[in-house]
């Protein structure tokens, strides 16, 4: 079981959502404004974050933004605003989920308990990482001992950088990855190159998996934040 941070302004909904979880057998802490709720994500370092996009002191989506650019937690997203535009932008800036309000807490629960089984999973597809395994999808096989690329069945020369920036977000699929997070990750932090610097490392390892039309199409530009590899049907 998780610990989870909540937060959320509405007091009455607060407690019914945290009570919810903690009879699913989570922990929860509540936060009830938005510098709050960022503060703990930070000082707690919880298991996943459940935040609600309207709040006094700071906006939720500032607040997944920033939680983006820090940490790997995973963020259920509540909105009331419901309109397409919170959803998409929400989804872009690295919620992991999203629920609109209202919503039952049954939902509520039930997609907690399937994010944190996705999260799970990646953090075995982490594991796998360790033990060099090929990440193979239809489309698509990274295979770290040899180093091979095959992108739709043809061979792809990747540099050893283009190679652990493509093995990096395959081996997340459908995270959103900041550029700073990713030249941390990739580049390390001992050397400084610019952010453009992950543009251009995109763009080479696009043009050697086929380019538009192929599995290139995979890496997707999120606006105002990073990069995810795309998880499609069919994957494992
Ligand atoms: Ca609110």
């Amino acid at each position: 079981m998780a610990r989870i941070l909540l937060v959320e302004d509405e007091l009455e909904l607060a407690r019914l959502v945290r009570a919810a979880l903690e009879q699913a057998g989570h922990t929860v802490l509540t936060a009830y404004d938005g510098p709050r709720g960022l503060a703990a994500a930070r000082s707690e370092r919880p298991d996943l974050v459940v935040l609600d996009l309207m709040l006094p002191g700071m906006d939720g989506l500032d607040i997944l933004r920033a939680l983006r650019r820090e940490t790997l937690t995973p963020v259920l997203v509540l909105t009331a605003r419901g309109g397409e535009i919170d959803r998409v932008l929400g989804l872009e800036l690295g919620a992991d989920d999203y629920v609109v309000k209202p919503f039952s807490l049954r939902e509520l629960v039930a997609r907690v308990r399937a994010l944190l089984r996705r999260v799970e999973a990646m953090a075995a597809a982490s594991r796998v990482e360790d033990h060099q395994e090929p990440i193979a999808f239809p489309d698509l096989v990274i295979d770290p001992a040899t180093r091979e690329v095959r992108s739709l069945g043809r061979a792809a020369q990747l540099t050893a950088r283009e190679f652990a920036l493509l093995w990096f977000l395959a081996a997340h699929p459908g995270r959103v990855f900041s550029r700073e997070y990713l030249l941390e990750r990739v580049w390390g932090t001992e050397t400084y190159v610019g952010e453009r610097t992950v543009d251009a490392c995109i763009a080479r390892i696009r043009k050697k998996l086929g380019g538009p039309g192929s599995p290139a199409d995979r890496l997707v530009a999120c606006w105002g934040v990073g990069y995810r590899f795309e998880r499609r049907e069919g994957d494992p």
